[in-house]
């Protein structure tokens, strides 16, 4: 590199679908990052849940740095060692039987809900192709996962939307109702909402969702991009919800920032993802592989999961204590470590205005829509590391009570 890039290149030679901040990190350890001036900041936004393990956590980057000087690519021509070991840790220790293996969010919700289609397709016939998903949802950037996802700005633009989606509304049983019959073919939901806004999902509406499932021959397919790789204090959250799905995809944390992504699903529905029906140059390829062994096999453990659970209690504690002094949220909700602080009426629509104050403090982190302030940390984030981020949070928020 002859000159060192700057944020202005950004403008120059960047399609703008992004609109990043001024400040550029280039180094990260643990929880705290550095930008090119060697300002330093704690990151509650944890790459928008995906560094579930920090920033060039050791277990990872041995991982990672072990591969690379192994071997990189081989197609799916030939299978390889860390997909196969990765597939078969996935199995044991969820409700799985098989698992197909890609690099996103999105890449292994299409997956889902292309398997659903299919699978419904050779085993009841071409009129079993309706999808039952969710308002608020969000499921991806690929053009059928937008269609799917419940945040119609997505898809608005890009011309005619792929059809047999509709949408109820969440931790609303009989929104679905009537949406659900035996032309179903899916209904996919996030167990808890994160783009959304944080939402934990009802068990008893995520239970009633898998009994109309059940009734009409239905897949339920529960989206863990976000959720999943212990966030919220076990491997998944639907352990910890009582409700098994047919197809389950993962993202995000299972990397721990490297792009890897996986779909879940049993012995009943696997074969209608026959040889050919799909495939991903990069889907299992042994550096994301590596990587996500090493992430999923350090972080389902009773030391970390119940770490998340510490967490999460401690991130309430100071939220609750900010909130005693500042009277800017109306509640304090989510599991693990995904945590949304709703805005109080009186800031209604604001909490985007809390980032680049809390930037300008040395934090980074998230919202979930206009209305949610949105953190999801490390999972083995110091707790030193989160009392500074708090005590930084609350000078953003005093600076925005103060109007300043
Ligand atoms: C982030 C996210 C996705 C999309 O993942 P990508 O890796 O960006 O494609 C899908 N579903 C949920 C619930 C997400 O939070």
């Amino acid at each position: 590199m002859s000159q060192t890039p700057t944020r202005a290149d950004f403008d120059r030679y960047m399609v703008p679908n992004y609109a990043p901040q001024q400040a550029i990190p280039v180094r990260g350890e643990g929880s705290r990052l550095w930008d090119q001036a060697g300002r330093e900041y704690i990151d509650f936004a944890g790459g928008i849940a995906v560094n579930g393990l920090g920033h060039c956590h050791p277990v990872l980057v041995e991982a990672l740095t072990e591969q690379a000087g192994r071997l990189w690519h081989v197609s799916n021509v030939f299978t390889n060692e860390p997909a196969l070991a990765l597939a078969r840790c996935l199995v044991e220790r969820t409700f799985a039987d098989k698992v197909f293996l890609c690099s996103s969010g999105a890449e292994a919700n299409e997956a889902a809900l292309k398997l659903a289609r299919r699978w419904a397709h050779d085993s009841a016939g071409e009129h079993k192709s309706r999808i039952v998903s969710f308002t608020q949802s969000f499921h991806g950037r690929t053009f059928f996962t937008v269609s799917v996802g419940g945040q119609p700005k997505y898809a608005q633009g890009f011309g005619p939307v792929p059809g047999g989606i509709v949408h109820g509304e969440y931790n609303n049983l009989d929104s679905v109702r009537n949406l659900i019959d035996d032309d179903t073919c899916a209904v996919v939901v996030e167990p808890m909402q994160g783009e959304g806004g944080v939402l934990p999902g009802d068990p008893e509406f995520l239970a009633g969702l898998r009994a109309l499932c059940d009734a009409h021959d239905a897949l339920l397919i529960f989206d863990e991009v976000q959720t999943g790789v212990g966030r919220t204090g076990t491997l998944y959250a639907y352990q910890q919800l009582g409700v098994v799905p047919d197809i389950l995809t993962s993202a995000k944390s299972l990397g721990g920032g490297f792009p890897v992504g996986a779909m879940l699903t049993t012995d009943r529905v696997a074969p209608a993802m026959a040889t050919g029906t799909h495939g991903s140059t990069y889907g299992g390829n042994p550096l994301g592989a590596a990587v996500a062994l090493a992430a999923v096999e350090f972080i389902d453990t009773p030391e970390v999961l119940d770490g998340v659970k510490h967490r999460h209690a401690l991130f309430r504690k100071h939220l609750e204590a900010i909130n005693e002094k500042h009277g800017v949220f109306s509640e304090i909700r989510g599991m693990g470590l995904l945590i949304g602080a709703v805005m109080a009426p009186a800031y209604a629509g604001r909490a985007a205005e809390i980032l680049p104050l809390a930037i300008e403090e040395g934090l980074m982190a998230l919202v979930a829509g206009p209305n949610v302030l949105r953190m999801a940390p490390s999972l083995v984030i110091p707790e030193a590391d989160i009392a500074e981020g708090m005590a930084r949070l609350e000078r953003a928020v005093a600076r925005l009570v103060g109007g300043q």
